[in-house]
């Protein structure tokens, strides 16, 4: 996940230019590339991963992410890894999400790659389908919502600012969440 983060820096950045303050790739970049150092196998991962998050990655996003992966690990620990857990796992992300954030779908932020990913890997899951099968369904999902953000007007977050101007670029938070969700993805595969 850092690694794809690290390599997708410049393309966050240049999204996050044109409808926010082109931090975005940087933020995660540095984030990830922290977190992936904390995690020294003391404590759970998704766990150690997001007080990392919470604590040193500035902006909107952060926060977002690190409250994603604390719920995340608060529905994965001490539960054997199945398809059905990690469902729970994203919806989890998501619940924490838009309880700190307060976005809804439709509103061009990280909540419309993250709500048809956490639908999709319960379909998945509901068909029996692997860690891996969930993980890819969840990951193609989130591809195409972070896609469908942009015709979107921004109603959360900074490029709510630009009103009607913000529409017609892709959200650079929609875009990260689809990278992270594709990254995990081809971990499990
Ligand atoms: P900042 O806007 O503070 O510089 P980032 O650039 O790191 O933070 O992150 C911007 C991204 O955060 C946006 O593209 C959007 O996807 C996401 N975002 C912003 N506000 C919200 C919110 N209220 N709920 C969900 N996601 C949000
Ligand atoms: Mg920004
Ligand atoms: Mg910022």
């Amino acid at each position: 996940m850092a690694a794809v983060v690290a390599a997708h820096r410049d393309e966050l950045v240049e999204l996050d230019r044109v409808i926010g303050d082109g931090d975005h790739g940087e933020n995660l970049r540095r984030g990830f590339a922290a977190a992936v150092s904390t995690v020294d196998g003391s404590g759970p991962v998704l766990r150690q991963v997001a007080t990392l998050l919470i604590s040193k990655v500035g902006g909107a996003a952060g926060p977002l992410y690190g409250t994603g992966f604390l719920r995340a690990a608060g529905a994965v620990e001490g539960r054997p890894l199945d398809g059905f857990v990690v469902a729970s796992a994203l919806a989890a992300a998501l619940e924490g999400v838009v309880a700190l954030g307060k976005a809804a779908v439709g509103d061009k932020t990280m909540v419309d790659a993250l709500a048809p990913a956490v639908a999709a890997a319960e379909s998945a899951a509901a068909s029996g389908g692997s860690v891996a099968a969930v993980l890819e369904a969840a990951a193609v999902a989130a591809a195409e919502g972070a896609a469908s953000t942009v015709p979107l007007v921004a109603r959360k977050g900074r490029a709510a600012y630009l009103g009607a101007r913000s529409a017609g670029h892709l959200d650079p938070g929609a875009r990260s969440t689809a990278l992270v969700l594709r990254a995990f993805a081809d971990a499990a595969r």
